[in-house]
């Protein structure tokens, strides 16, 4: 089968689900060349059976909100791939939630995962629920009757959700304590805990200081660093503000944040009292990044993406396909030369070859984001063991990760002296320890 005939015969297996053929279609462009030339993955028919998830579940989520009136969402869990560990991603409350876009990231998983060196599995799930503007009670209704048909099919050595988009630690708590509540027992099936009951100092800060060390270490190899440069971010959750904190801390100056309502400009960057201020406003107030430029008198773009402004350095948080063609070539043209992907998928196929053509430093977020996985694969380490480690520690286990990533990319991704497609680099990384495994195990 030539490559074309595989994307089209799984364009039809997968009617109405562009995303995930949009993640499928990256990664075979990546490895193709790798397995025609390999015997044994032909042999073993790896592609057409990376391509399908082991299993998919979809379940119906009821539950009754404040005014005392039912409702129902629908729940996921795309198990994707666990030759090389148990199931493990993320769970996405948002109301785009569908099965196109979970099998895209559950896709992405499995090669995110492999490149951590962890033993770890590919996996998604969520609901297409939406947690703006519900109060605390509805979220915590919802998350129990979604965790009372997820609880069945999860576990330590099974399967390991943990947060994303919509599902941050107050979600954990509740879909963890329902967990326990049915289990009777306080067993690792999630990570993202709290740190009183189970869960890892840094996870919170994981995805967002590994998008950084990723970029820290592909300025390295130009003998470069964040000092004195102009970083744009968006989104304003977990993973853009915990980027911030890092790039502040490094010398760099954040004048972004958004959300998906628009962005705010800060010229004189977002730091000190006024990242607390973004920290307060968007986890505990639950606000939205307009009030900010009420609050620090700066520009907020309605309706818009923080590309236009110039910069050195972008970091996309938000979300996927956040970066277009036009985009990217704007951020070219103001003189960014470094992307590093935290969210996954931000960036689309055209933005992509934009980033390539121009050859600026870009990490893909299956290895740039790879930073919060691996992390959470240190939280299960310390569950096992019975153990905490300090904050050193784990910050000490992640940088050295990302470093290896960063590594990976670079061995199987380097065209020639002075350039790397860390695309390429991630994908036949990620691929290869994959692929040699599923081979080991048999036609299974
Ligand atoms: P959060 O829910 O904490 O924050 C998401 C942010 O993105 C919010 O600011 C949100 O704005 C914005 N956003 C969401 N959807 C859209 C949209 N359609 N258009 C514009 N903005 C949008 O999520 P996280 O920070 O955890 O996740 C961000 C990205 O990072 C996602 O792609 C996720 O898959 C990826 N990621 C997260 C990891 C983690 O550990 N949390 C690990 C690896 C990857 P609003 O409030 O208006 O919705």
């Amino acid at each position: 089968m030539t490559k074309s005939e595989f994307m089209n015969h799984m364009a039809v297996q997968n009617p109405s689900q562009p995303e995930f053929i949009q993640a499928v279609r990256e990664v075979v462009d990546s490895v193709w060349e790798v397995y025609e030339a390999n015997p044994v993955f032909q042999a073993a028919n790896i592609m057409e059976r990376i391509v399908i998830p082991e299993r998919l579940l979809v379940f119906r989520v009821p539950w009754v909100n404040d005014a005392g009136e039912v409702k129902v969402n629908r729940g996921y869990r795309v198990e994707f791939n666990n030759a090389i560990g148990p199931f493990k991603g993320g769970l996405r409350f948002h109301p785009s939630v569908n099965l196109s876009i979970l099998k895209f990231l559950g896709f992405e998983q499995i090669f995110k995962n492999s490149l951590t060196t962890l033993p770890m599995g590919g996996a998604k799930g969520g609901a297409d629920f939406d947690p703006k503007g519900k109060t605390d009670n509805e979220i915590m209704h919802f998350c129990q009757s979604f965790m009372s048909e997820l609880f069945r099919h999860i576990g330590p050595r099974t399967d390991v959700p943990a947060g994303d988009i919509g599902v941050g630690g107050r979600e954990i708590g509740y879909l963890y304590g329902q967990f326990k509540r049915l289990k009777n027992e306080h067993t690792a099936a999630l990570t993202g805990k709290g740190v009183q009951w189970g869960g890892s100092l840094i996870r919170p800060e994981a995805t967002g200081y590994g998008t950084v060390y990723m970029a820290e270490d592909m300025l390295a190899t130009r003998n470069d660093s964040f000092e004195g440069k102009t970083v744009v971010i968006s989104g304003s959750g977990n993973v853009a503000q915990y980027a911030a904190q890092k790039v502040i801390e490094l010398g760099g100056t954040v004048v972004t944040f958004s959300d998906s309502a628009g962005y705010i400009y800060d010229p004189d960057g977002i730091k000190g009292e006024k990242w607390d201020y973004i920290m307060d406003l968007k986890n505990n107030r639950r606000g939205r990044i307009k009030e900010y430029a009420k609050e620090y008198g700066c520009k907020y773009y309605e309706g818009k993406r923080p590309w236009e402004v110039p910069c050195e350095i972008a970091l996309p948080c938000a979300t996927q396909n956040e970066i277009t063609g036009d985009d990217a070539k704007m951020l070219v043209k103001n003189g960014c030369y470094v992307v590093a992907e935290g969210a996954n998928m931000p960036s689309t196929p055209e933005a992509v070859e934009v980033f390539k053509k121009a050859k600026i430093l870009f990490a893909p977020g299956k290895a740039a984001n790879a930073g919060g996985v691996a992390t959470s694969g240190l939280e299960m380490t310390q569950n096992f063991m019975g153990m905490s480690w300090s904050r050193e520690e784990v910050n000490g286990h992640l940088r050295k990760i990302m470093t290896k990533i960063h590594d990976q990319c670079v061995e199987y991704g380097r065209i020639n002296d002075n350039y790397v497609d860390y695309v390429k680099g991630a994908n036949i990384a990620g691929f290869m320890k994959v692929a040699i495994a599923m081979v080991d195990l048999g036609v299974v």
